[in-house]
């Protein structure tokens, strides 16, 4: 049986009050005023709430209508709104905003497609225009709302736009226009992307809380010891996981650097808020073949180098390996190839690991060496659920796991066996037959470090929690 679902928001009404007004609604209490709160909206993308209601205050002193705005140039645009996300871009925006109004008579227009026609609104901004200016019934879904319903079960969805459409046809009018804001609430404060905080929930005991594992206590803990924190994530199509809130969960996660593998875009492919996530760096290496294999990492912490490759250009025609290179370390971010069904590419796959070896040896006489990615091997009978039923299958061969133990006999350490002995701890699930909800997984995502790098392991994790691929990212916590 379904949820309740106006029991639901009207929980989440109670539990919410008193918390910050999502800034939008902030200002809408303000102004009535449909053309700034379509600038509001605008500025709020990506951007903490306390930065967009600065930025508003700041360029509303200088411009309160289309036409006060056509006198500001970008570059004065830029230095009013700065510091929000993609400041550039939203300049830009608003400086183009006055002329295209001109085809509304100077008006912000009040329907969805007229809105769409304007620079800089997607659908979202447009609902949130629409409900909160014209109190006409839209229903703006962000990935909170998308996130949240879906873990209710209330909508079964894969994309924002489809738990849109999926809404308007059973979501009662009434709560069109509060679910947006009660959903940001309730997803900033508790429901939140990374390890929700169910024991403080009010729905705690009737939410079906469908694929999600309420917070680990030693996530947050904080080390006593300066460390970096790095995490790597197999996520199975970057511009896929974009939708389902990748953005909110590298800030919530918060690492220094994140490693992705299987990101199956080229540069020219990813979205302006992908490429430039604030207070990171991003780099991209892809495979030659459209939508295929890829590696990524963003860092807040400029490399003295970054290698892409491992220098065999039958590997690195496939994106599969990125070295940053720091003072003290080097980090890579790996794709391992997938042996394939018949094992096709065993052979393939295991001259890579050779020839991968062979690179980092090198590269380990100078200083330590962490490798983080998808290794698509898990290593022992207690890596995986059913190991006697795939003994012959991709991933869990003799040849894959011989060369696993002979990697960790080269000096390696498998961070997370160091911290965790315990059997069903996975990091990737098939997507059929229910497996991740049943925990019939693999474990084949890991952090590895080189001897000279051994003491500076302060912590290992799997965090399943996290949803939007079928692999869960991993962490380690090395010693600065
Ligand atoms: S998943 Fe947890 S935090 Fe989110 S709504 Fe359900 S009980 Fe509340």
């Amino acid at each position: 049986m379904g949820i309740d679902i106006g029991h639901f928001l009207t929980e989440v009404k109670k539990a919410t009050r008193g918390q910050a007004l999502p800034v939008v609604d902030l200002i809408a209490v303000q102004t009535e005023d449909p053309f700034k709160v379509l600038v509001a909206t605008i500025l709020s993308a990506r951007t903490k709430d306390e930065t967009t209601a600065a930025s508003s205050k700041r360029l509303f002193a200088r411009a309160q209508t289309a036409e006060e705005l056509t006198e500001l140039s970008e570059e004065e645009l830029q230095k009013l709104i700065y510091p929000v996300g993609f400041y550039k871009n939203k300049a830009g925006y608003l400086k183009k905003l006055p002329e295209a109004l001109k085809e509304f008579k100077g008006v912000v227009p009040e329907t969805m497609t007229e809105l769409l026609r304007l620079p800089g609104v997607g659908r979202k901004t447009a609902n949130l225009v629409l409900s909160i200016a014209f109190k006409k019934p839209a229903i703006c879904v962000d990935t909170h709302v998308h996130r949240i319903m879906n873990i209710w079960g209330y909508v079964e969805t894969a994309t924002p736009l489809k738990t849109e459409m999926a809404l308007r046809e059973k979501l009662p009018e009434e709560f069109w226009i509060p679910v947006n804001s009660l959903l940001v609430s309730l997803g900033q404060s508790i429901c939140r992307p990374v390890s929700p905080r169910c024991s403080e929930c009010p729905l705690e005991k009737e939410c079906p809380q469908l694929g999600i594992t309420p917070r680990k206590a030693t996530l947050k803990a904080k080390k006593n010891t300066p460390s970096y924190r790095y995490i790597s994530w197999n996520v199975n199509g970057i511009r896929a996981v974009e939708k389902k809130g990748f953005i909110d969960i590298v800030q919530e996660l918060n690492p220094d650097v994140i490693g992705l593998q299987e990101t199956k875009a080229q540069p020219e492919q990813l979205s302006e808020s992908l490429k430039n996530i604030p207070g990171y760096t991003s780099y991209w290496y892809s495979a030659q073949r459209k939508g295929y294999s890829g590696v990524a990492f963003y860092s807040k912490h400029e490399p003295l180098q970054v290698i892409y490759g491992i220098g065999a250009e039958e590997f690195d025609c496939e994106g599969r390996v990125i070295t940053l290179e720091f003072a003290d370390h080097y980090l890579a971010t790996i794709y391992f190839p997938n042996s394939a069904d018949q094992l096709k590419r065993l052979d393939y796959k295991l001259r890579f690991n050779r020839a991968l070896l062979a690179f980092f040896q090198k590269l380990e006489k100078e200083k330590a060496v962490i490798l983080c990615g998808d290794f698509n091997v898990a290593h022992k009978e207690i890596d995986l659920k059913n190991p006697k039923s795939n003994v012959k299958n991709a991933g869990f061969t003799p040849e894959e796991r011989a060369w696993m133990d002979e990697f960790l006999e080269a000096g390696y350490t498998d961070t997370f066996r160091l911290f965790n002995q315990d059997p069903e701890n996975y990091s990737w699930w098939s997507y059929r037959f229910s497996a991740r909800s049943k925990n019939i997984g693999w474990r084949i995502d890991y952090f590895c470090v080189s001897e000279n790098g051994q003491k500076r392991i302060v912590n290992a994790e799997i965090l399943p929690e996290v949803m939007g691929s079928d692999h869960c990212p991993v962490l380690l916590d090395f010693k600065q």
